[in-house]
C-alpha cells in the first residue's frame, strides 16, 4: 500500500497567539485541509507551547504537534512542559530531537530516546529528528552519525509503537541556511533508515513508517524530494511561516 505524503511545519519560536490563529483561519479559507486530502497528504504545524491550546481549537482538522516535551510526568524542571499538560489540552503529537533542541538544550539520543518512550506509552505520535553536522558531513560520518540517533533514539519501542514514529531527516548544515540537500542525498539518507527500520522492526514496519526530508525546502524544490522513492514528505521551518507559502508546499506536492 502507498505511504501518505506527509508536509509538517516547524513554526520554532515563531508566531504569537494572534499570529497562529490567523494562519489557521488562513488554512480554513483556502481550504487547505481539502486540497490536502484530495492529494493524500497530512497537514501539520508545530506552533509554540504558548500557541499549541489555540492552535488546536482553530486548527480546522489540521495536524498539531508540540516542539518538544520532557520526559517525566511531572517534578521540578522549571520551564519544562510534560506529555499529560499536552494531553489535557488535546495534544498527541510531538517532534522530538530537532537539531536547535540537541545543539542548544543538550537533547542527545539518550534523552530523545526517553521523550519518545514517555510519548509513545501515552499514545502520542512522534515525528523524531535526525542529521548530521556539517563537520560531520564533510568528514563521510553522515550515516554513522543517523545509526547513532537511531539505534539509541528508538532504544527499546516496542514494534508496536514503532507505527507512532515518523522519521525526519535533517541534515544541520542545510537547516535555515539555503544550503539545502541535493534530493539525492535526500534519498540516499532516507533509504539508509529504512533499512535500519528494517533491520530494527521488519519489512512491514518498514515499508509503512513516514521518512521525512528537511532542510531549506522551499515552495520551488519541494517536488524534486517527494519525487524520490523513500522521501515521504517534508518537515519545514521557514517556509511554513506564511500561510500563502504553506499553501505553495502543499500545492507543488
Ligand atoms: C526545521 O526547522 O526543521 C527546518 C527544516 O527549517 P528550514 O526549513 O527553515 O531549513
Amino acid at each position: 500500500m502507498a505511504r501518505k505524503k506527509f508536509l509538517m511545519g516547524n513554526w520554532k519560536m515563531n508566531h504569537t497567539i494572534a499570529e497562529a490563529i490567523r494562519f489557521c483561519e488562513d488554512v480554513k479559507n483556502d481550504s487547505l485541509l481539502k486540497i490536502a486530502r484530495s492529494k493524500g497528504v497530512l497537514l501539520g504545524v508545530a506552533p509554540s507551547f504558548l500557541s499549541l491550546q489555540q492552535v488546536k481549537r482553530h486548527a480546522h482538522g489540521l495536524i498539531v504537534a508540540s516542539q518538544d516535551c520532557h520526559y517525566e510526568d511531572h517534578g521540578a524542571y522549571t520551564s519544562s512542559v510534560s506529555v499529560p499538560m499536552l494531553n489535557e489540552i488535546g495534544i498527541n503529537w510531538s517532534i522530538i530531537g530537532h537539531s536547535e533542541r540537541r545543539t542548544y538544550d543538550n537533547d542527545t539520543s539518550f534523552v530523545c530516546n526517553r521523550k519518545i518512550k514517555t510519548l509513545v506509552k501515552n499514545g502520542f505520535h512522534v515525528v523524531y529528528c535526525v542529521g548530521e553536522t556539517l563537520k560531520e558531513y564533510e568528514e563521510g560520518l553522515t550515516k554513522d552519525i543517523v545509526k547513532e540517533q537511531i539505534l539509541v533514539g528508538l532504544m527499546n519501542v516496542s514494534k508496536e509503537d514503532i507505527s507512532k514514529i515518523v522519521i525526519a531527516y535533517e541534515p544541520v548544515w542545510s537547516i535555515g541556511t539555503g544550503k539545502n540537500a541535493s534530493s539525492e542525498i535526500a534519498e540516499d539518507v532516507c533509504s539508509y533508515i529504512r533499512s535500519l527500520i528494517e533491520k530494527l522492526y521488519g519489512k512491514v514496519a518498514a515499508s509503512k513508517i513516514l521518512i521525512l526530508y528537511g532542510g531549506s525546502v522551499k515552495p520551488n524544490n519541494i517536488h524534486e524530494y517527494l519525487l524520490q522513492e523513500n522521501v515521504d514528505g517534508a518537515l519545514v521551518g521557514g517556509a511554513s511561516l506564511k500561510s500563502e507559502s504553506f499553501k505553495e508546499l502543499l500545492e507543488n506536492i
